[in-house]
């Protein structure tokens, strides 16, 4: 049982004096829903920072708004528009070379710039790729821009020319059935990442896309945050913290 094995691996970190960093980046957001609201729900109930990855140029100054309110969350830049630009042979990329490096480095300025405006306080210089990809070329010019953490999927690799804060649990099935992933699968994800951390802390990003959960989606949040509130290893932490290396 994978929920059993993270727990006892919690329990281990909190013996080893060791602490796990959670933080949870949704992906996708432009405007106020009924499934949004749900999401921020969990934040609040649970006391929980939360990232909100928004598409800029559709980015509503009604999200704006509601986001303002809340100061637990985080908006980050979810690339410019979410258009893929890679041919039907390659997998779908808005940050690729496809246009030519200048016009891709144009709309990520345009794209933090347009975050920051919208969003005051609860910006954050963070740069979540459509897809999880971005050209690498792409990655040294970024702190020019004024990013000063990328966010995509997956371990963080270890040479980057800027600092990464990646999410490491997916729980759509984006292959299969498009809906939520058995929380087993979940739950053996994340002991795989507490198990391949080394330091004192180990940060473990959950990715969501609130626009297309279904109940398994949900009832695994659910689950995971009432699990993790009680386990002395966990901390919910603002991707701020993370972004600065603390
Ligand atoms: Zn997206």
């Amino acid at each position: 049982m994978s929920r059993q094995h993270f727990i006892e691996m919690l329990d281990a970190y909190a013996e080893e004096g060791r602490m796990v960093q959670l933080w949870l980046r949704d992906d996708d957001a432009i405007e106020p829903t009924p499934a949004l609201s749900q999401l921020l729900g969990l934040s609040k109930r649970w006391d929980a920072p939360l990232t909100i990855a928004a598409i800029p140029v559709h980015a509503t100054t009604a999200l704006a708004e509601l986001l303002q309110e809340l100061p637990l969350i985080s908006v980050a830049v979810h690339g410019w528009d979410h258009m893929n630009h890679a041919p039907a042979s390659e997998k779908k990329q808005e940050l690729g070379l496809h246009r030519g490096e200048a016009a891709v480095l144009a709309r990520l300025a345009e794209g933090l710039e347009r975050i920051t405006t919208l969003f005051g306080d609860r910006a954050v210089p963070l740069l979540v790729p459509p897809w999880n990809r971005i050209a690498q070329p792409l990655l040294g010019h970024l702190p020019s821009l004024g990013y000063e953490a990328l966010s995509v999927f997956g371990p963080e690799r270890v040479e980057t020319p800027i600092r990464l804060v990646n999410t490491h649990v997916d729980v759509i099935d984006w292959r299969g059935t498009r809906g939520g992933r058995a929380m087993e699968v979940l739950y053996a994800e994340a002991a795989a990442r507490l198990d391949a951390g080394t330091g004192r802390k180990t940060s473990l990003g959950i990715l969501t896309h609130h626009l297309v959960h279904d109940d398994a989606v949900w009832a695994f949040l659910d689950d995971f945050f009432e699990l993790t509130a009680r386990q002395p290893a966990c901390r919910w932490v603002p991707v701020r913290e993370l972004m600065s290396g603390a």
